[in-house]
C-alpha cells in the first residue's frame, strides 16, 4: 500500500500517520499504482482511434470491464457500467428506472442512496437486521402495482453495521421486486458480488476500494439500462447522428458511458478488486481491530458509541462515536496535529441517521444536549493495533 510515511506533529516530533479515515477514501494499493503506472506510457484514446496505443487502451478498458464482471459474478442478463463513483451509479440507475417504479429505501441510507430517487417509500430506521427484513416484507406486501426497486446499503458508513442483504434480497424477489445494493462500504472489507449477494444491482466506488479517485461501478441487470435514455448524451453514447439531428443511441454499456471513459480508473478498480479477492487475510484482521477499538471506547466515560443494531451485530471496520463535552472539530484538529491521527467528524452524508444516533447516544450518557457532530474512526488494510491504541490514548 502507498503510505505518506512519517508526518510532523505540532511539537516537532515525527510519527507514522494513523489514517483512521479509510471509509472516506482508502489509500492506493501498491499493485494498483503499479498497474496504472505501467499503462501510462501507452496512454491513448479509448474506443476512438486506430493505431497501437488506441488499440491497447481500448483492449485494457474492456478487459477491466470483463475482470470486474467476472469478479462480481455477472449473470447472462447483467452488464457492468463504469461510473464516476457510487453517487453517480445511483443517479444513473435512478434515471434508468421505468416510469412506474417505486423505490423503497430505509431512512438510514447514505445520501447517495436517498436523494437520487424520485418516487420513494422510506422505511423507518430498523433496530435490528430482523426488523429490517420484517419492515421490507410488510411494505412489499402492501405495494403490488408497478415495478419496485429496493435499494439498501450492505454496510453502514456511520455505524459499520452489516445489513442482511441476502435475506432482504430473498424478500424482495419473493414479491417480484428488484434490489440494488450500495456496496460502497462493504466492497473494501468483504466480497460484494452480484452472485454472492443475489442482488439485481450493485454499486461501489474505486476510491474506497484502494484505487484512485474518479471511477466507480454500477453492475446488474441490463434490460432497464438498455431501454433508458443515455445518462450522458454525447460521443460514445451515440451510434449514429443523422444530418437532421436524429440520433441512434449506442447499445450496451457505451450507452451510459458518454464522453471519453476513465481508462485508468477502470484498470485501477479491476486491479484492486482482483487483489482483494486474492488476499483476504488483511481484511480478516479487521474484526480484531473493531473489537479492540470498541472495547477501548466503552471504557471512556465521555465517549458513547453510535449504533442502530444491537451491540453484537456484525460490523466492518467503521466505528462512530459521540464525544460528550468536546467540540468535534477541535477534537479532530487535536488528533491530527498532536497525535498524527486522521478521523472524520460530521454527519457523514447520512444526516437523518447520524442526528438520531447522536441524540440517542447523548440520552444514554445522560447528557442534556447531543453533540452536533459525530467522530468516525474507520480502518482497513494498513491499520495496526498501535494506531487504534494511539487513538484511544489520545481520547483518554
Ligand atoms: N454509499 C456509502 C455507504 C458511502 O459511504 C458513500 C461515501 O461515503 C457513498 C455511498 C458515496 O460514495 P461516493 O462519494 O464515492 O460517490
Amino acid at each position: 500500500m502507498l503510505s505518506p510515511g512519517e508526518i510532523k506533529l505540532r511539537d516537532g516530533r515525527s510519527v507514522d500517520f494513523a489514517n483512521l479515515d479509510i471509509a472516506a477514501t482508502a489509500p492506493c494499493l501498491r499493485v494498483v499504482a503499479d498497474a496504472v503506472a505501467d499503462l501510462l506510457p501507452y496512454y491513448g484514446s479509448v474506443h476512438r482511434g486506430a493505431g497501437a496505443l488506441s488499440e491497447r487502451c481500448t483492449r485494457e478498458y474492456e478487459q477491466a470491464r470483463e475482470t470486474v464482471a467476472d469478479l462480481l459474478g455477472r449473470g447472462p442478463d447483467d452488464t457492468v457500467i463504469f461510473t464516476r463513483n457510487t453517487t453517480d451509479a445511483f443517479n444513473l440507475l435512478a434515471r434508468a428506472l421505468p416510469e412506474d417504479t417505486t423505490v423503497i429505501t430505509f431512512d438510514t441510507e447514505h445520501h447517495a442512496n436517498l436523494l437520487p430517487w424520485s418516487n420513494t417509500v422510506r422505511l423507518a430506521a430498523p433496530r435490528s437486521p430482523e426488523e429490517a427484513i420484517e419492515a421490507l416484507e410488510i411494505s412489499l406486501y402492501r405495494r403490488q402495482t408497478g415495478n419496485v426497486l429496493v435499494s439498501v446499503t450492505a454496510a453502514s458508513n456511520v455505524t459499520g453495521e452489516v445489513w442482511p442483504v441476502a435475506r432482504l434480497t430473498e424478500v424482495a424477489h419473493r414479491f417480484g421486486a428488484r434490489i440494488a445494493v450500495d456496496a460502497a462500504q462493504l466492497a473494501p472489507h468483504a466480497p460484494a458480488s452480484l452472485a454472492g449477494l443475489g442482488a439485481d444491482y450493485v454499486a461501489f466506488s474505486g476510491h474506497k476500494l484502494y484505487a484512485p479517485f474518479g471511477a466507480g461501478v454500477l453492475a446488474g441487470r441490463a434490460d432497464w439500462l438498455d431501454a433508458a435514455e443515455p445518462y450522458l448524451a454525447g460521443g460514445g453514447a451515440s451510434a449514429h447522428v443523422a444530418d437532421d439531428g436524429a440520433v441512434r443511441w449506442a447499445t450496451g454499456p457505451a450507452r451510459h458511458e458518454g464522453g471519453t471513459p476513465n481508462l485508468l480508473g477502470a484498470v485501477a478498480i479491476a486491479t484492486a478488486l482482483r487483489a482483494l479477492v486474492r488476499d483476504a487475510a488483511p481484511r480478516a484482521r479487521e474484526a480484531g481491530l473493531v473489537r479492540r477499538l470498541r472495547a477501548g471506547l466503552a471504557s471512556l466515560p465521555h465517549v458513547e458509541e453510535l449504533r442502530l443494531f444491537p451491540a453484537d451485530a456484525e460490523r466492518v471496520g467503521i466505528v462512530s462515536f459521540a464525544v460528550l463535552g468536546a467540540d468535534p472539530g477541535d477534537l479532530a484538529v487535536t488528533l491530527g496535529r498532536d497525535h498524527g491521527i486522521g478521523v472524520r467528524t460530521g454527519l457523514f452524508c447520512a444526516h437523518p441517521l447520524t442526528r438520531r444516533l447522536l441524540a440517542e447516544a447523548a440520552d444514554r450518557a445522560g447528557a442534556t444536549e447531543a453533540p452536533g457532530q459525530a467522530v468516525r474512526a474507520s480502518f482497513g488494510i494498513g491499520t495496526t493495533e498501535a494506531h487504534i491504541d494511539r487513538l484511544l490514548a489520545a481520547l483518554q
